[in-house]
């Protein structure tokens, strides 16, 4: 087994990490450190949850604290580190980690991002940092204001860089990439390493080494998926009835909408479910406030939109909701990601309609897993749109030989899929439950009389009773 002191680490560094309670080493941990200690640049396929901040917040610290200064002025602790990350919420969280696993070496950090009274943040930056963790606009604001100086850069990381892509952030990322002008050594770190994303790494980064560790949780293979088929406007009782039934003490549950976040957080405190939203209208001062009143258990439920959430560090989160679909099967990925991390086991589940048949394939042929649905009893989907919710991505694209049976006059509303697209596979690396297509599903309560015409319409494809 690799300890962290096989990685080459300092004794004070040893010492942090010990007292984080870590006992050995992450994946992407073991393989990143002894190359960045040695000052190589590096490309990381790694999400969060993989421990990827240590991977290289615990080299850099290492790196700079030869020539850490205990010297006051300002002008002995120029920016030499600066990690950007495409979310506040991301860049709080890593600056927290350098703090917690540099407490015992002399280096200066910050962290600077929108959505906050800039001056304060002027204040930290005059007084001389070593380490700045920003959000790319923020950063930019302060290089425009001049307080900042980033012409002492030695170490650059990009974090999340698919992210960084996904919101626009690019042109300011090559932009402070520019002012650079000292950079030893690159970083770049990303769950996907499309072709934009590979130009980028060209860009700046000199001979990385690729490490790649497996996506989110499949080391652990802990998050177990669910889909619920329901009828749109059940959804809302229906997610009372699990948080209720599962007794679920704190569940992250995502909305497309802000509006959407802000009014389910409404209606589950009226149902008596205590809940908060967190999405990009509400202040950061307040979205930290939600942050926290969830992590300690004061709100059990948080009510999230994609962005506010990405770079979120819960620990333990034991489940996770869709109350909608995402758009992109990606953010699906991101979103179960939030649970089943740190050796703790998860459940995501997904309240699935209708109209969200043709994202649910999409989601099914990307996590190559065939999601078991379970109708659940009294919450069942529209008898008209079962079919399509129930059916496999596969069997859909069958659907022009064999579903006029289902769908009788009626046009269908969509094309079928094309029949190109690969089928998803049974077994799967990422997630842990391969699709066993012959495998006995669980046991389940007895369906009412709605969801028996519809498990009779779909020939058993749902849970059956005991
Ligand atoms: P990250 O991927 O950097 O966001 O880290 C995800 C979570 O894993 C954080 O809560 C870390 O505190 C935790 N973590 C990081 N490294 C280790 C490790 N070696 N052992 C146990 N937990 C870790």
């Amino acid at each position: 087994m690799t300890t962290f002191a096989d990685l080459g680490l300092h004794p004070d560094l040893l010492k942090a990490v010990a007292e984080q309670g870590y006992t050995e080493p992450t994946p992407i941990q073991a393989q990143a450190i002894p190359l960045v200690l040695a000052g190589r640049d590096l490309m990381g396929g790694a999400q969060t949850g993989t421990g990827k901040t240590a991977a290289f917040a615990l080299p850099i610290l290492q790196r700079l604290a030869p020539h850490a200064n205990t010297s006051m002025s300002p002008a002995r602790h120029p920016v030499r580190a600066l990690i950007l990350t495409p979310t506040r919420e991301l860049a709080l969280q890593v600056e927290e980690s350098f703090r917690d696993y540099g407490k015992h070496v002399p280096l200066r950090t910050t962290v600077v991002f929108g959505g906050m009274p800039i001056e304060p943040q002027m204040q930290q930056l005059r007084n001389g940092v070593e380490i700045l963790v920003a959000t790319p606009g923020r950063l930019l604001d302060h290089v425009h204001q001049r307080t900042v100086n980033l012409s002492q850069v030695e170490i650059f990381v990009l974090d999340e860089a698919d992210r960084m892509l996904d919101m626009g952030f690019i042109p300011d990322v090559r932009r402070i990439l520019g002012l650079l002008t000292a950079r030893k050594q690159g970083l770049l770190f990303s769950a996907t390493f499309s072709d934009e994303i590979k130009k980028l790494a060209d860009a700046f980064l000199k001979n990385p080494v690729l490490v790649e560790v497996a996506r989110r949780n499949a080391a652990a293979e802990l998050v177990s998926h669910l889909v619920h088929p329901v009828a749109r406007e059940r959804k809302r009782d229906l997610l009372v009835h699990l948080i209720k039934s599962r007794e679920m003490k704190q569940v992250l549950v995502f909305t497309s909408t802000r509006l959407g976040a802000n009014r389910l957080a409404y209606q589950l405190n009226r149902s008596g479910v205590h809940a908060a939203a967190i999405h990009g209208d509400k202040t950061q001062a307040e979205r930290l406030q939600a942050l926290d009143e969830f992590k300690s258990g004061k709100v059990g439920v948080l009510v999230a939109t994609d962005v506010a959430a990405r770079g979120l560090d819960i620990e333990q989160l034991p489940y996770v909701v869709n109350f909608e679909l995402p758009n992109s099967p990606e953010d699906y990925v991101h979103r179960s990601g939030r649970t089943g991390r740190a050796g703790a086991t998860g459940l995501a589940i997904s309240l699935v309609c209708g109209e969200e048949t043709e994202r649910l394939a999409d989601i099914e042929r990307m996590i190559k897993v065939k999601i078991e649905r379970e109708i659940v009893p009294n919450f069942g989907p529209n008898v008209r749109e079962a079919p399509g919710i129930m059916a496999r991505p596969d069997r859909e694209r069958r659907r022009g030989a064999d579903e006029p049976r289902l769908t009788r006059g009626r046009r269908p509303e969509r094309p079928a899929a094309p029949a190109a697209r690969p089928a998803p596979k049974p077994t799967d690396p990422i997630f842990s439950k391969p699709y066993e297509p012959g495998a006995a599903p669980p046991a389940a309560p007895q369906p009412q009389k709605r969801e028996r015409q519809v498990a009779a319409l779909l020939g058993g494809f749902i849970r059956k009773p005991g």
